[in-house]
């Protein structure tokens, strides 16, 4: 498989090179040449990690021999993903039961295996440079902790993180540097691409991203959708809200029903960071800055994986809007819905999930006769909020305790590329 850059400015490259650039030299995205096709019965019937494997094996092509791809499956799936019913007909796929207790868990295991395999083979230091909305970085951390050779730095925005997840980036030590940066999640996302596109630091040290843009954080995330239709029980295939703020997660369900997986129909879900669901009824792309909003990993005012989306659609907006619309929710109606959601099914909903719960249930308002799943992307014990407005989060799990007792450890630095490069250069 081959990769091209979606501004069409950078050479075709492979699989391993792909993961190696994180972004093209001409800042574009790399999207795969072409879409496999996938026998859905054949591979439903398998484990979780021959799932993962016959799935991403096509986009590896041969880049990383078929055992050692294998092991590196059988350990980034090592954990649940339960689908439970919770009314008639709307279901919630759990992705919240891996070391940092969200769905990144999968994409940054992955990534760190891959980026491990490919830099024993060139024995180099490596800088992994990731921006954070909030919860990639804790997955990326620990997707990557002590990994010999690589300085793991991490960009999140101050005070825009939860309490947990804070303590998920700052407590590790090691490899792992937290900067927090005075400014929003575009801002550190802004600093990260810099530094990626800056030649005085890629003459001195191989530095790359572990954003949802580089290939093997956002290609794994099809996984969860397999998942989901080997354990869906009804007779239709499902209607899936994804609650999206960079939309990698969803566009990865669009490849895979691209490649064969039944699914009628997918719910982009916003919360008030709502230029996708704007631009799919106005065709117009607004520049915004980004919202602070209870659903915090969501927002995000540019989404960067939206440029794959119009690629896998060739552009056509018709197309797109067939298969996936988008809608914009409050935080009132975030909050509401945990309420009621708690109230009537004694299920607790974080705010990203309450978000694609509200999604999915309008549309079957208006769409009586389809059932679907939305995508529970985090644990609630991860966000303060939920606490605030159900008065409990449920059971803490045993890794969360152990981690409040622990110092946290960050760098305050200006929304400024020059404190970033300062710091990068000491690494080197
Ligand atoms: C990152 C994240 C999202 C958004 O996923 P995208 O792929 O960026 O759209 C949603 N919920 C949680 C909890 C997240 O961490």
């Amino acid at each position: 498989m081959e990769y091209f850059s979606t501004n069409r400015k950078s050479p075709v490259v492979s699989f391993r090179q792909a993961v190696l650039n994180g972004q093209p030299p001409d800042k574009g995205l790399y999207f795969p040449r072409q879409i496999p096709s996938i026998d859905v019965e054949n591979v439903c019937n398998k484990s979780p990690s021959e799932i993962a494997y016959e799935v991403i094996r096509p986009f590896v092509g041969g880049t990383i021999a078929d055992e050692a791809l294998f092991q590196i499956c059988e350990q980034t799936v090592n954990f649940e993903f339960p689908l439970v019913k919770i009314t008639d007909n709307t279901f919630v796929l759990e992705l919240f039961h891996g070391a940092t207790l969200a769905f990144k868990d999968v994409g940054a295991r992955f990534m760190s295996r891959c980026l491990q395999h490919f830099s024993q083979q060139n024995a180099e230091k490596t800088i992994v440079i990731v921006a954070t909305s909030g919860d990639t970085g804790g997955a990326v951390a620990a997707g990557f902790l002590g990994v010999e050779n690589v300085e793991v730095v991490i960009l999140y925005p101050s005070g825009k993180v939860s309490n947990v997840q804070e303590l998920q980036l700052t407590t590790l030590g090691q490899n792992i540097t937290a900067l927090k940066v005075l400014g929003t999640f575009d801002d550190c996302q802004m600093m990260a691409k810099t530094a990626l596109a800056d030649e005085e630091i890629k003459q001195q040290v191989f530095i790359t991203s572990a954003n949802s843009i580089n290939i093997a954080r956002w290609l794994p995330q099809q996984f969860y959708y397999f998942f989901a239709l080997q354990q869906w029980p009804e007779n239709l295939p499902p209607v899936v809200s994804v609650p999206s703020g960079n939309f990698g997660n969803i566009c990865a369900g669009l490849l895979a029903q691209a490649s064969n997986l039944p699914i009628k129909k997918f719910i982009a879900a916003t919360n008030a960071n709502d230029v996708v669901p704007l631009f799919l009824k106005s065709g117009e792309m607004l520049t915004k800055s980004s919202i602070a909003t209870l659903s915090n990993a969501m927002d995000v005012a540019n989404p960067s994986n939206f440029a794959r989306i119009l690629e896998l659609f060739g552009g056509n907006l018709d197309k797109l809007n067939r298969q996936m619309s988008a809608v914009s929710v409050s935080d009132e109606t975030t909050a509401q819905t945990m309420r009621e959601v708690y109230q009537k099914y004694n299920y607790i909903l974080d705010p990203h999930g309450a978000v694609g719960f509200y999604a999915l249930q309008q549309y079957l308002h208006q769409n009586p006769h389809d059932k679907g799943f939305f995508l529970a992307t985090a644990h609630p014990v991860k966000f303060d909020s939920v606490k605030e407005i159900l008065g409990t989060s449920g059971e803490t799990p045993r890794a969360i305790e152990e981690l409040l007792t622990r110092p946290g450890q960050s760098v305050e630095i200006k929304a400024d590329y020059n404190d970033l490069k300062e710091i990068l250069l000491s690494k080197i």
